[in-house]
């Protein structure tokens, strides 16, 4: 696809501004127009001239609806307008997310300004030489873009102040909840500066999450462009029932089918996700894997060469897999349902991004009975059943909780232990994969 419009995601008789409307710099209409963004996005559509005036904003948006720009825009826009260059040791704007890989995403987004403007930019994350972020955070930036754990080892140390802070943007702000992030944040918030305008994006809106923006927000606009807890409508969802033994010849089926297009694949544990990869490594398949066990430089290149199609499975971790923007990706696998449903529409949220049509199939054995049906109830839909009939339920052992921490955080995610797997025979069922034509698109410099 191109960076036009995202016209599927549109909402009908939504009155939409061109970004020349909106009375920016030239210079970043022309980074805008440069980078083939020409309309907005829905979410972009109501945010952007929100925050503009400088409202806290409350946004709900599943993933791949143009969220960081959302917020980018309106905050570059912001700090173009203030003089002078950041203090040593301080910031002007910080943007919070729960992963490495989503702090370098955004970083990378919003590079197209920073390249065009004075703005300087920094990354924070696990992971990586803290004495280079040390050094780099001693001349001051303008936006620090981080997550909460490396931020606060930073705070530690004194190596950053953030009372010059006056902007916030908390990002994928659901996906940090289960990350130790509300006792970051309760850290890292008195240390901000005021008046502050907080902007806090989420594609689910748990409980949890309006406490924070009670706590957090003031007077916040909400905009929301998909009601929480509906799949992006461009996914069609399908299900397999198959019993264990048998995911394993039941992905290789499906794999089998459309050799040429994308495939994330998600599984619970990582042990589980590095022994899924090595198999289909070995019966010949094109996989990488991304889970906590493997370092950053790992992750990095196995997304990159995903993203290139250099790698066409990629087996992945919830947390390895959050928020990670592949533009292409044609399925999503569940080979195994996640432990909690809201991952289940951050997993399918992984393809079908921005506008794009996607599939995801779900591969669903006795003991996932339970979990599928609270994922139907939060989504207050049926999956559409492609092969086999429900089985019995049947109750999973209990999981063993381990370390599933992708994100460079301190809370262990809870994951269940990785099962046994056999490579049983499948039992022959219908071909119910849509060969899709693979889509790429230039990337976004
Ligand atoms: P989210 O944060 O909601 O998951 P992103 O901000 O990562 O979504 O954007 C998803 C994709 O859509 C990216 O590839 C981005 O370049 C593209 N995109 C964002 N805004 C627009 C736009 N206005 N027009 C076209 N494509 C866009
Ligand atoms: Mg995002």
């Amino acid at each position: 696809m191109t960076n036009g419009a995202a016209d599927g995601l549109r909402p009908k008789g939504y009155p939409l501004f061109d970004f020349d409307m909106l009375g920016l710099k030239p210079i970043l209409n022309k980074t805008l127009a440069a980078n083939g963004f020409t309309e907005p996005t829905p979410i972009q559509n109501q945010a952007i001239p929100l925050a503009l005036e400088g409202h806290d904003i409350l946004g709900l948006a599943q993933t791949g609806t143009g969220k960081t720009l959302a917020f980018g825009l309106p905050l570059v826009a912001h700090l173009l307008e203030l003089h002078g260059k950041p203090d040593p040791k301080t910031a002007k704007a910080l943007i919070l997310a729960p992963t490495r890989e989503l702090v370098n995403q955004i970083a990378d987004s919003l590079s197209m300004f920073t390249r065009e403007t004075p703005l300087k930019i920094a990354t924070v994350v696990g992971g990586q030489s803290i004495n280079r972020q040390i050094g780099i955070l001693a001349r001051g930036v303008d936006i620090l873009v981080a997550t909460p754990g490396r931020l606060m080892d930073l705070m530690d140390r004194g190596a950053i102040q953030l009372h010059t802070v006056r902007h916030l943007v908390l990002d994928e702000a659901d996906q940090m909840l289960d990350l130790g992030f509300i006792h970051a944040l309760r850290k890292i918030a008195p240390k901000l500066g005021s008046p502050r305008q907080t902007m806090l994006f989420s594609a689910t809106m748990p409980k949890q999450m309006e406490e924070l923006s009670r706590a957090y927000l003031t007077n916040p606009r909400k905009v929301q462009v998909a009601p929480p807890g509906k799949a992006a409508d461009k996914v069609s969802q399908s299900l397999i029932y198959v019993e264990k033994p048998s995911k394993n010849a039941k992905l290789r089926e499906i794999l089998r089918r459309d050799p040429e297009a994308l495939v994330l694949v998600f599984g619970r544990t990582k042990h589980g996700c590095e022994k899924l990869m090595k198999g289909l490594v070995d019966d010949g398949f094109n996989a990488a894997s991304i889970h906590g066990n493997k370092s950053q430089g790992q992750r990095d290149r196995a997304i990159k060469a995903f993203r290139d199609g250099a790698i066409r499975i990629l087996v992945a971790t919830d947390v390895a897999a959050r928020g990670i923007d592949i533009p292409g990706v044609n399925y999503v696998i569940n080979y195994e349902l996640p432990d909690t449903p809201d991952n289940y529409i951050h997993r399918i949220g992984r393809t079908a991004r921005a506008g794009r049509e996607g599939e995801t199939i779900a591969l669903v054995s006795a003991e996932e009975i339970d979990l599928l049906v609270q994922i139907e109830k939060l989504m207050k839909t049926t999956i559409p059943v492609a092969e086999g009939t429900r089985p019995q339920a049947v109750k999973m052992e209990k999981p063993n909780r381990r370390g599933g921490n992708g994100g460079g955080n301190r809370r262990p995610q809870g994951a269940g232990q990785g099962q046994k797997k056999s490579f049983g025979q499948a039992p022959a069922g219908a071909n119910t994969g849509k060969p899709q034509q693979r889509q790429r698109r230039r990337r976004a410099a």
